[in-house]
């Protein structure tokens, strides 16, 4: 940067309002992320009051050489959002307009600063539901959700975050905004441009304006917790599940039986539905549209699995507020970061290989760490695990590359991913070669050189550039 700081705060301030800018003072008061202990950093902050604004930064940004990193909701887990001291962070929180809700398009047009729970909310009102669902529901938003493509809990029966994505309004590295804010469901007129940008961590382009698909809000909800006997079971179940209840399956979540543990004994304040130890526990959920006919077909379901002997025993829930506590246990993965340091992971491989895969990581970390604890938990129906490790606060830096060693090396000989929801970020930039090949990545270096020639959105996240 060959500008001075002061200079830059100047000129910034000039393009998006002087209350709109932050300094390295101010933002020493902000927490750099939720579950982080340190705070934001950055030459400024800057909060654009609208697209033209952003473009303006962002070819202000260009023309002095200086890199500029997005942040939306900062829930992200894998330091994507991280800022720099001579960097500028270009924050979306202004943004925050829900613009159109299209009932019969059933689309929504939203600001990238909307929170998930807030567009949830305001399209319930017209019966329709936007499906993306996940623990940081009240901050993420929905522009950082594009840009990490994320999951959640019902990725089994809506698809990630992309399948929810009609159009997109992106402004690029040197200021040009690329509208591409379609409804349209189809639409095959040459290269699909807003893929590029969903799931590039920032940094490709920033992201202003969605175009987001809706759909219509179920009638009926079932949900039961079950405990399953073994790995076998659960297989079976998910088919089972899937094929009883035609098309209405829409999470399919796993706890391993020391994540159940964790989470349903003080000091966690959930407390165990069933009255058996199983060593897996699953949340299902059917959502669908007669309610009297979809709980007779999901209770007639859980009978047959039952009587197969695939589920040992079942709860049932029976109010919202039952659905509210099941899905409380699975969501409380807070309860991991009690009492040292904490690694969580999100892995994705296939069903198949899931119980080799789980067993050899926890031989190789007995072998490798002297005292720890392991906790699995996810969205099984995706092929998508949650792993936590913990160690003793004085052990982590000495057991991080370990336990990373442990949990992504024997990925590749499964064709599975490092990242299935979270992103690749800072966090895990070296191990994105066990899921990517070098053609791959070579790639992705040519499409950030064709669209950021100068290098200056969210530089060294994901890969850095080739000479790094
Ligand atoms: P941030 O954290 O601010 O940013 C994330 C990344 O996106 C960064 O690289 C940033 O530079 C970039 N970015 C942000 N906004 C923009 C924009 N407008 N344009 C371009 N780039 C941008 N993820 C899942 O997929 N599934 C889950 O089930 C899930 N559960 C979670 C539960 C909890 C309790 C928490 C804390 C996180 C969870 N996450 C989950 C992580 C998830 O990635 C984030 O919640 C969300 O996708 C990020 O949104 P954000 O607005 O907070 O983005
Ligand atoms: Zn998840």
């Amino acid at each position: 940067m060959s500008i001075g700081g002061d200079q830059l705060r100047q000129e910034l301030a000039a393009l998006v309002g002087r209350d709109h800018l932050l300094g390295p003072d101010e933002l020493s008061t902000r927490p750099a992320g939720i579950w982080r202990a340190d705070t934001l950093q950055a030459a400024a902050l800057v909060r654009p009051g609208s697209t033209q604004e952003v473009s303006d930064v962002l070819a202000w940004c260009r023309q002095h050489g200086v890199s500029v990193v997005p942040q939306g909701g900062l829930t992200g887990l894998v330091h994507g959002a991280d800022a720099s001291p001579e960097q500028v962070i270009l924050s979306l929180e202004r943004l925050r307009q829900i613009e159109s809700i299209a009932p019969a398009q059933r689309a929504a047009t939203v600001q990238a600063g909307v929170t998930v729970q807030a567009l949830q909310e305001a399209v319930e009102a017209h019966g329709l539901q936007f499906p993306l669902d996940l623990g940081a529901r009240g901050t993420a938003t929905l522009g950082g959700c594009a840009a990490t493509n994320a999951g959640g809990n019902r990725v089994i029966r809506y698809g990630m975050l992309r399948n929810m994505v009609l159009g997109l309004e992106v402004v690029l590295a040197d200021g040009t905004v690329l509208s591409s804010l379609s409804p349209l469901i189809k639409n095959n007129t040459g290269y699909d441009l807003k893929q590029l940008f969903i799931g590039s961590e920032g940094t490709l382009g920033v992201i202003t304006r969605l175009c987001l698909r809706l759909w219509e809000q179920p009638r009926s909800h079932a949900m039961a917790l079950v405990g399953v006997a073994d790995f076998a079971a659960v297989k079976r179940l998910l088919r089972h599940m899937d094929q009883a209840l035609g098309g209405s399956l829409s999470a399919f979540e796993v706890m391993w039986r020391d994540f159940y543990r964790l989470v349903t004994t003080p000091p966690a304040r959930g407390r165990p539905p069933l009255s058996g130890d199983y060593p897996f526990h699953v949340l299902l959920e059917s959502q669908g549209a007669d309610p009297e006919h979809d709980r007779e077909r999901f209770q007639t379901a859980l009978e047959d699995a039952l009587a197969a002997g695939l589920i040992s025993d079942a709860a049932v829930a029976h109010s919202e507020a039952d659905c509210r506590d099941f899905w409380s246990l699975r969501d409380d993965v807070a309860q991991t970061l009690n009492g040292g340091a904490t690694m969580i992971f999100d892995v994705s491989l296939p069903i198949d290989e899931m119980e080799a895969y789980t067993r050899g990581l926890a031989t190789e970390l007995d072998s490798v760490l002297a005292s720890h604890h392991l906790w699995i938990f996810g969205h099984l129906g995706d092929g998508n695990l949650h792993v936590a490790v913990q160690v003793a606060n004085a052990d982590f830096n000495t057991a991080r590359p370990l336990v990373e060693a442990a949990v992504y090396r024997p990925l590749a000989a499964f064709q599975g991913s490092v990242s299935a929801e979270h992103g690749i970020g800072l966090e895990k930039k070296p191990w994105l070669p066990v899921s990517r090949s070098d053609a791959e990545i070579t790639v992705m270096r040519s499409l950030k050189g064709a669209l950021d020639p100068a290098g200056i959105l969210n530089p060294g996240k994901i890969f850095s550039p080739a000479s790094g």
